[in-house]
């Protein structure tokens, strides 16, 4: 049987003609790349609005009961520049009418959202000459909004066994009472690895306009480089610090089926990118596979004599947390004193409250809340067979005079946390990315 790759195309991939033409000599290049999953005319230029946006917009004006014509006028140039450009004998009036009536007759804010990817993949599908399958046919919620993979599954898998080659648009799906629900902003991408999923794919190509996911944030290290692979944990431990080039939930439908994600840039058809695997044997040339990291952390401090000889004494801090609905990002203890990293925002405006709690409820003999901390996450599976990674972060962190308020190593020896004063954050950053990207 043929095997089969299943792409996504980002907003910006499929913002104008031009870029339908790459997207397309893409998809033509291999004929295992058989699913397509589209998002809806994203930026052509910076100051450039996203088609989904100007959908909100028009919702937006609606239900203040203000005229949409202007606004709507603008998102049809927008379809018909592209069908235009392309030379298709397509004609969407059809399709307009309908939506511009049910956004004068208060549709749904999420039905609204969800026809900019809609048309594009109608354009599409018939550009390249595909069959189109709805995700309003495929793509299920529960009662409760989350997402139903049996129904899916089941559905979607149908479906695809019917079209050896299919455009199938991203963000949205069916409510039980058939209204359409879409995913939360960036969508698309869960869609994609949903529909590989269905589809049995060998891979996941995420087409964007980087050329992968890089080693540290371009705003703080100038150039830095592409990771070639990265583990799923990897990814997770990075996202988890803000780095990100997809959508998080995107990562779990292709997970438990081990599909491998490529992320690939329309931009540059011929760089690699980023492979994003189930597990890797492959060591990378860095000992580290990123770098990433956060400001706007505290750090709660307990102080109690011969704490770590009472039984329960972390129970009973952590339970106060609870009760103020505040969740914890390290706990990193000592013999007489245990400190709860948790982020400054989920303690704004409770600071005093928890203090006296934990102070009574622990008996504690003393309670301190120091802010201003980021924390910074050196992830990387090169770590565990390789010595001294640790001593070489301390050491880099330490020759730029910068005194490390935390560390914290996690226990599957793939990731070191260090914390660090928020006036420290870039310099830090930056010394660890060159203690182990040296270029030559
Ligand atoms: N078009 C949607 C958004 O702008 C979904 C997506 O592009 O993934 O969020």
């Amino acid at each position: 049987m043929q095997q089969t790759k299943v792409l996504k195309f980002g907003g910006s991939s499929l913002a104008d003609a031009a870029q339908f033409r790459k997207v397309a000599a893409i998809i033509r290049a291999e004929p295992e790349r058989r699913y397509v999953v589209a998002s809806a005319p994203g930026k052509r230029f910076p100051e450039d609005i996203k088609v989904t946006d100007m959908l909100y917009d028009c919702f937006d004006l609606a239900a203040r009961k203000e005229n949409i014509d202007e606004a709507f006028a603008k998102i049809e140039a927008r379809y018909n520049g592209i069908v235009t450009d392309l030379g298709l004998d397509m004609d969407l009036t059809p399709e307009f009418r309908k939506i511009r009536m049910a956004i004068e007759h208060h549709a749904g804010k999420d039905y609204v959202a969800s026809r900019g990817e809609y048309l594009n993949s109608l354009i599409l599908a018939r550009y390249l000459g595909f069959a189109f399958i709805d995700a309003e046919a495929g793509i299920f919620f529960n009662d409760d909004g989350t997402f139903d993979d049996k129904h899916t599954y089941k559905a979607l898998s149908a479906l695809l066994a019917e079209a050896d080659y299919a455009v199938v648009p991203g963000f949205y799906g069916s409510m039980p009472n058939g209204t359409i629900k879409t995913f939360s902003r960036g969508g698309s991408d869960v869609t994609g690895a949903i529909v590989a999923r269905a589809a049995d794919a060998v891979l996941y190509e995420n087409w964007t306009d980087v050329s992968g996911m890089l080693m540290a944030d371009p705003r703080l290290v100038e150039h830095p480089r592409v990771i070639e692979e990265i583990t799923y944990r990897e990814l997770r431990e990075l996202a988890y610090m803000g780095a990100t080039v997809m959508h998080e939930e995107a990562i779990f439908p292709v997970r438990e089926a081990c599909i491998p994600i490529n992320i690939r840039n329309t931009n540059a058809p011929e760089d690699p990118g980023t492979m994003i695997v189930p597990n890797s044997e492959t060591a990378p040339a860095t000992v580290i596979t990123g770098v990433a990291g956060r400001k706007g952390f505290s750090s709660i401090t307990i102080e109690k004599d011969r704490m770590n000889t009472e039984v329960g004494f972390g129970r009973k801090v952590l339970s106060v947390l609870e009760d103020f609905g505040v969740s914890f990002e390290h706990i990193p203890t000592g013999i007489d004193t245990m400190s709860v990293v948790v982020a400054t925002a989920s303690i704004a405006g409770c600071k005093e409250a928890l203090i006296g709690r934990i102070f009574r409820d622990a008996n504690a003999d003393s309670v301190t809340i120091d802010d201003n901390m980021a924390l910074i996450a050196i992830v990387g599976r090169g770590m565990v067979s390789n010595k001294g990674t640790a001593g070489r972060v301390f050491t880099a962190i330490a020759d730029q005079d910068i005194n490390i308020r935390m560390i914290d190593q996690g226990s599957g020896e793939n990731n070191i946390i260090v914390g660090v004063n928020e006036r420290d954050y870039d310099a830090a950053l930056q010394a660890i990315y060159r203690e182990f990207v040296r270029e030559d």
